[in-house]
C-alpha cells in the first residue's frame, strides 16, 4: 500500500478509533483517567472492552493477550480466545472489562530474583491505558504492567511509569516557580536502533550465532570496515526491500519509523523513530526489535540485535535521545529565546548535571550486560566512564557563571538575554562529538551507552528518577527565594562548581581521558559484574524508595537477576564454544593437517623434494595443541564456576576466568582457521557473513 497516512496506525486502537467508537462520556472518562493516572471503573472498562472487541473482530482477530515486559527484557504474551459458550452449545465472541483491566498469567517461569516464593506462582497483569492496544498476528494485544500477587513489581513497565510520574511531579513543582502551570511533564525518548543483517542460510550453519547471537570464533575477513564506504552508503536491494517491509509493518502499528540507513560496519544498519513519550517509545522499541527479526526472515535474512556479533568490526548500540516536555508540548531542554525561559533552562540543565554526576553509577549499571561489555570502552562506543558533553559554548556559559562573570564569547552565536546578571545563551548547539556517553544535542540529551539488545525501560527508569530527585530538591531550595533570578543564578553556580567534574567535551576514546577521569574521581566500572553491585548501594535504594520506584527487596532481586543473567550468558557461550570446537573446528583442522602430512609422505615416497606441507602441518599441529589445552582449561573453569554459590562471586569468576580463557581459545582457533583450507570448514567465515547479503 502506498497510502502511508491510511496505513499508519491502522492496527492500533488509538485516539481516533476511540473517539469514533466510544460514547463521548466514556471517551472523556478514559482520557481523564489517563491524565490523572487513576484506574478505570469497571463500568467504563466494560464499554471500552466491548468496543475494542468489535474493532478487533472486524480486523480478523480471534484472540487477545495481555502484552507485558517481564524482567527478561523481552515481551511476553499468552493468547486467549474471545470465545464464550452459550447454553445452546454454541459460542459467542466476548470480552469483558475485567478481562481488559486485569489478567493472570502463570508467572512461575519468569525471573523474580527470589521475590516470589514458588508456591505463590501467580502474578497479574494490569492494563496500561497510556499505551494503545494493537493487533499482531490476529491477536488483540493489550499493553500491561506485571506484578506479583502480593504487589511486587515483576516487570519493566511499572517502574518506568512510576519514574515518569516522579519526574513529572518534580518538574511541575519546579515549573510553578517559573510561572508555568501544567498538569503533566512527559519524558520523551527517540531511540536510534542499530542492527546487523546476515543471510539466513549462512546463519543456520553457525551454532554460535544460533545459540548466543554472536560469533565466538572467526578469523578476520581480508576486508572489514576500513574503507568507511558502508556508512550512509547505497543500500543494497535486498536490504532495501527488507526496510520497506519493516517500515510498513511498523507504521501499521503506529510506530513512527523515520530514518533507515547503513551504519559503520558492513551488514550493519540503523533505524530511528520520531520521539514520543518514554512509555510508548519503550513499547514501540520492543515492537521494532520484534519486527526487525520477523521481517528479516521473510527476506531470507536474520537480524542480529546482539551488541557485538563480530569481533574486529563495530558493534551495535542504541542512542537514547531524551528530553522533558510539558503536556502542552514545551520542550524544557530547549534553550529558548526569552530571558525567563533561559533561566528555567539553566535550572533544568544544572539539575541534570548534578543528577548525572551523583548517580553515574546507576547510569552505568543501567547499561551493563555481557553483550555490552564488548563495546563500552572498546574504542567504538563511549567508554565505561560516564561523563557529559555540553559543547564549548554551553560550558563557557556555565564557566562564566561559576566565575561571576558575564559571558563575552562570539556574539554572533549567542542570544543576549537580560542585562548583566544572566549570561547570553547558545543559539544553536549541535554536537558532532560522537565519543561522549551523555551528550547535549541542541534541545535534548543523548544517552549513548545503551546496548542494541536492551529494553530502553531500564536506562530511562534511572534517568527519570535521578532527574526527579534533583528537580525536586531544586524546587524546595528555590521555593521561598525572595528574588528568584538571583537564587537561580546562585543555585546554578554552586551546582556547576560542585559537579563540573562530570563535564567533559574532549575525545572520550583516548587513554588520556581514562587517566584524567580517574584524577577527577569518576567511576570507571569496566565490566558488568563490577558494575551491578552498585545498584544495591544504600544511596541508590534510598533514591528508589523515596520516589516509590522500587522497594529495597525489588532492587535486590534485580541485582540478583542481572548477575545470574550475566553468568548464564557466559556459561552458554563457553559451552557453545566447546561444542563447536569439538564438533566443527578440531575435525576440520585435523583433517587438513592429516592431508598435509599425507602429502609430505607421498612426496617423500615419490622422491619429490619437501615443500610447504610439512611447515604448514607443523604450524597447525602446534596451534591444535594450544587449542586443545585451552579447551581443557575452559572445561575446568566451567565446572568450577558452576560450584560457586554466591552470585556476585560467580559472575566475577565467569568474567575473570571463564571469559579470559574463552579469549585464549578463540585466538588459537582463529589463527588456525585462517590457515585452514576452505573446504574443510563446515561453517561460513567472517567474509562470507559480512559481505554475503
Ligand atoms: P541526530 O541525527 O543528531 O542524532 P536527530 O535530530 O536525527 O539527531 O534525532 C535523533 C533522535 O532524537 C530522533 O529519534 C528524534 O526523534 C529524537 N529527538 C528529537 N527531539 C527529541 C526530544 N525533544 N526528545 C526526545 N527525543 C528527541
Ligand atoms: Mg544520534
Amino acid at each position: 500500500m502506498n497510502d502511508v497516512p491510511k496505513l499508519f496506525g491502522s492496527l492500533v486502537f488509538n485516539e481516533s478509533v476511540m473517539k469514533d467508537r466510544l460514547p463521548t462520556a466514556t471517551y472523556k472518562a478514559y482520557k481523564a483517567a489517563v491524565l490523572a493516572g487513576t484506574p478505570l471503573n469497571l463500568e467504563i472498562a466494560n464499554i471500552i472492552a466491548n468496543a475494542m472487541k468489535d474493532w478487533a473482530l472486524e480486523h480478523g482477530c480471534t484472540h487477545f493477550t495481555h502484552w507485558f515486559q517481564p524482567m527478561t527484557g523481552i515481551t511476553a504474551e499468552k493468547h486467549e480466545s474471545f470465545i464464550s459458550p452459550t447454553a445452546e452449545g454454541r459460542v459467542i465472541m466476548d470480552f469483558s472489562g475485567k478481562e481488559l483491566i486485569q489478567g493472570e498469567p502463570d508467572a512461575s517461569s519468569f525471573p523474580s530474583g527470589g521475590l516470589r516464593a514458588t508456591f505463590e506462582a501467580r502474578g497479574y497483569t494490569a492494563w496500561d491505558p497510556t499505551s494503545y492496544a494493537f493487533i499482531k498476528d490476529n491477536c488483540l494485544c493489550i499493553p500491561t504492567a506485571f506484578c506479583s500477587y502480593t504487589g511486587e513489581v515483576l516487570d519493566k513497565k511499572t517502574p518506568l511509569l512510576r519514574s515518569m510520574n516522579a519526574a513529572s511531579k518534580a518538574a511541575c513543582k519546579l515549573l510553578k516557580l517559573f510561572g508555568i502551570d501544567t498538569i503533566r511533564v512527559n519524558s520523551t525518548v527517540g531511540p536510534e536502533q542499530e542492527y546487523f543483517l546476515v543471510d539466513k542460510k549462512m546463519w543456520e550453519k553457525r551454532k554460535d550465532l544460533v545459540y548466543t547471537g554472536r560469533t565466538l570464533f572467526g578469523a578476520k575477513s581480508p576486508r572489514g570496515q576500513e574503507l568507511d564506504d558502508h556508512y550512509f552508503g547505497i543500500i543494497k536491494q535486498r536490504v532495501l526491500s527488507f526496510m520497506k517491509d519493516l517500515d510498513d509493518e511498523l507504521w501499521k502499528l503506529g510506530v513512527l519509523a523515520k530514518t533507515e540507513h547503513n551504519e559503520v560496519a558492513p551488514a550493519q544498519h540503523e533505524l530511528a523513530p520520531i520521539f514520543t513519550t518514554t512509555n510508548v517509545a519503550s513499547d514501540h522499541n520492543q515492537l521494532m526489535m520484534e519486527f526487525m527479526k520477523r521481517v528479516a526472515l521473510r527476506h531470507g535474512l536474520v537480524c542480529l540485535l546482539h551488541e557485538k556479533p563480530f569481533d574486529g568490526v563495530n558493534g551495535s548500540g542504541k542512542h537514547n535521545n531524551w528530553s522533558l516536555s510539558t503536556e502542552e508540548g514545551l520542550n524544557l531542554l530547549d534553550p529558548g529565546k526569552e530571558p525567563y525561559k533561559n533561566l528555567r533552562f539553566l535550572t533544568f540543565l544544572a539539575a541534570i548535571i548534578k543528577a548525572v554526576d551523583e548517580y553515574q553509577d546507576l547510569l552505568r549499571v543501567s547499561v551493563a550486560s555481557a553483550g555490552n561489555d564488548h563495546r563500552l570502552g572498546a574504542n567504538e562506543a563511549p567508554p565505561a566512564i560516564v561523563s557529559m558533553f555540553l559543547g564549548t559554548e554551553l560550558t563557557a556559559v556555565l564557566e562564566a557563571i561559576a566565575a561571576d562573570k558575564v559571558y563575552n564569547g562570539n556574539p554572533e552565536s549567542y542570544i543576549k538575554v537580560s542585562d548583566d546578571t544572566i549570561p547570553a545563551l547558545v543559539k544553536d548547539n549541535t554536537d558532532r562529538n560522537r565519543t561522549s556517553p551523555f551528550a547535549f544535542t541542541g534541545n535534548k540529551f543523548e544517552f549513548r551507552m545503551l546496548g542494541s539488545m536492551f529494553s530502553i525501560a531500564g536506562p530511562n527508569i534511572v534517568l527519570n528518577t535521578i532527574v526527579a530527585e534533583e528537580l525536586d530538591e531544586f524546587a524546595d531550595k528555590l521555593a521561598d527565594a525572595p528574588d528568584l533570578e538571583a537564587a537561580v543564578y546562585d543555585l546554578v553556580k554552586e551546582t556547576y562548581k560542585a559537579h563540573k567534574r562530570i563535564v567533559f567535551n574532549g575525545n572520550g576514546y583516548t587513554d588520556e581521558w581514562v587517566e584524567e577521569a580517574a584524577k577527577r574521581g569518576l567511576l570507571n566500572l569496566k565490566s558488568t559484574p563490577e558494575a551491578l553491585p552498585y545498584l544495591g548501594h544504600a544511596k541508590n535504594i534510598e533514591l528508589f524508595e523515596k520516589h516509590n520506584i522500587f522497594t529495597k527487596a525489588e532492587v535486590e532481586s534485580r541485582v540478583e537477576i542481572l548477575l545470574e543473567n550475566y553468568s548464564t550468558t557466559i556459561s552458554i557461550e563457553a559451552a557453545t564454544m566447546l561444542d563447536m570446537f569439538h564438533k566443527d573446528i578440531l575435525p576440520a583442522v585435523t583433517a587438513y593437517t592429516e592431508d598435509l602430512t599425507k602429502a609430505v609422505l607421498d612426496k617423500k615416497a615419490a622422491g619429490v623434494s619437501a615443500g610447504f606441507e610439512g611447515a604448514l602441518a607443523d604450524k597447525l599441529s602446534k596451534l591444535g595443541g594450544e587449542m586443545y589445552a585451552s579447551s581443557l582449561k575452559l572445561e575446568d573453569g566451567l565446572k568450577e564456576a558452576a560450584e560457586i554459590g554466591d552470585s556476585e562471586k560467580q559472575a566475577l569468576y565467569y568474567h575473570d576466568t571463564v571469559l579470559e580463557e574463552m579469549g585464549k581459545l578463540r585466538s588459537a582457533v582463529d589463527a588456525a582457521e585462517a590457515l585452514t583450507g576452505g573446504k574443510y570448514l563446515d561453517y561460513p567465515t567472517y567474509g562470507e557473513l559480512l559481505f554475503g547479503v
